[in-house]
């Protein structure tokens, strides 16, 4: 099919997804054809740069041959296991078994969904189980964070607080519940990390203490929010949230969607701060994006008290066709494989130094208000007046304009609405491919810098 054709029919039948369906009737598709390392040819044959490691996904580049011939013979052994009714297959059991291994803490037992939405929701429905099981009905409340994501399925969407998630779809759930986000760069009630951390906690507990701790089931949080614009909370802020949460009485769980396998620096960003959370939600890096897995980990006390609670033969009846999908686990078995002995994951730490200490000296751009990133996850904010820290005017479309001057540039980036630009190159870049990805973005600042209805607006 030719490229005219293709967008045509893009046009006239794709529904893609978080999109504005009348603009897509319009749209001209970006089709990407293929893709080596860090990075993507379009139909055109223009060579990109992928600074967002696809949906901040494919961790360990493209094109890796070892991950393509592991999902091939899997597929020539045995295409398809399911893992009802006792059947298991080798990927499966074995992957479960090296995600314990690595998992914080005693996170020992894993349950595969096909992403991250299935694996919130497969959290929430396990919470209530959990709650009833063990003689707390009554807690069936949940808080998480203004600005933070969960996902699109019909209840953990509403946990996501982003607008468009709820708009038009009823949500959130009257036992859904949000504090604000700690948000270090637009807080106008804390100023120093210490003051942050401390106002998240009293607004945790203000909320708990509102709808009455014995109503309460759970606080969901990102370690950084992704993709509520890349905001990074000061060190020690996780483990200050497990410790309201156990004084709380109530449970707590990680959303490593996007922070998992790396792409912080240590395999998940629980680590960095030696939290071993109630629940931890994956995705994403687990299979880099080759084939759709997500896993939910339980921790040893909450599995032993849900399963030691129900009567002897009594069904869990939570499951997919494709739990443990054996390709999905073969793929993920090499992709792990990759991380540790192939060395992506240390070159991901090296890199990522490299990137945040050359990414940072974008501040001196006029259109930047801060950056802020942790390993190879960053984010941009974008100002009219730094000293103001005026977001842009919505009219003026700074983000949607700096992104596609960016792929003219030959680089893809994400906009988060009109004021933050995101990035999260993968894990295998070299310092050359960062130094490439920094000209290409400033260049792209550039361009649209110099418009006159910038120039006019700053
Ligand atoms: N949680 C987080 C933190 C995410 O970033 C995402 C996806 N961006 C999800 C859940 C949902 O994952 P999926 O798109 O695979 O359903």
């Amino acid at each position: 099919m030719n490229i005219d054709a293709m967008r045509e029919k893009n046009r006239q039948h794709w529904i893609h997804p978080v999109s504005s369906w009348l603009d897509q009737e319009h749209s001209n598709a970006k089709l990407l054809s293929s893709g080596k390392g860090a990075w993507l040819r379009d139909a055109e044959g223009n060579d990109i740069l992928d600074g967002f490691s696809g949906l901040w996904c494919v961790n360990v580049g493209y094109g890796h041959e070892s991950i393509v011939q592991a999902a091939a013979e899997q597929m020539r052994r045995l295409p398809y296991a399911t893992g009802y009714f006792g059947y298991a297959s080798e990927p499966a059991v074995k992957l479960a078994a090296a995600l314990a291994d690595i998992a914080p803490g005693n996170l020992n037992k894993v349950f595969f969904t096909l992403g991250g939405s299935d694996a919130v929701d497969t959290v929430i429905r396990f919470i209530k189980l959990y709650f009833n099981v063990t003689g707390k009905p009554d807690k069936k409340h949940f808080i998480s964070l203004q600005r933070g994501y969960h996902g699109s399925s019909s209840t953990g969407s509403g946990l996501t607080a982003l607008p468009a998630f709820h708009n038009g779809f009823d949500l959130p759930l009257p036992s859904q519940h949000h504090i604000p986000s700690y948000y270090p760069y637009r807080n106008s009630d804390a100023q120093s990390d210490d003051e942050i951390i401390a106002l998240s906690v009293t607004q945790l507990k203000e909320k708990v203490s509102e709808l009455g701790p014995e109503n309460v089931a759970a606080f969901f949080c990102e370690p950084i929010q992704g993709s509520g614009g890349v905001i990074i909370p000061p060190v020690g802020w996780l483990a200050a949230m497990q410790r309201a949460c156990k004084e709380l009485g109530i449970l707590f769980v990680v959303d490593e969607v996007i922070t998992g396998f790396g792409r912080t620096g240590p395999m998940f960003a629980c680590d960095a701060e030696g939290v071993s959370p109630d629940f931890m939600t994956v995705a994403k890096g687990l299979t880099a994006g080759y084939a759709p897995m997500g896993a939910v980990f339980i921790a040893d006390h909450i599995y032993r008290a849900i399963a030691d609670g129900l009567p002897s033969g009594e069904l869990v009846g939570h499951g997919f066709t494709y739990s443990g999908h054996p390709v999905s686990a073969a793929i993920g078995l090499e992709v792990l494989r990759l991380y540790q002995e192939g060395g992506i994951l240390e070159n991901g730490r090296k890199v990522g130094e490299y990137f945040g200490n050359q990414l940072g000296k974008l501040i001196d751009h006029p259109l930047v208000g801060e950056v802020r990133s942790r390993g190879l996850l960053a984010g941009v904010e974008l100002v009219t007046n730094k000293a103001l820290k005026t977001k842009p005017d919505r009219s003026l479309k700074l983000g949607e304009k700096i992104l596609a001057a960016g792929y003219q540039n030959g680089l893809i980036f994400r906009a988060f609405g009109d004021d933050i630009i995101g990035f999260a190159p993968p894990l295998c870049c070299t310092p050359a491919e960062i130094d490439q990805l920094i000209v290409k973005f400033t260049k792209s600042l550039n361009d649209v810098l110099t418009t006159k209805e910038i120039q006019n607006a700053i």
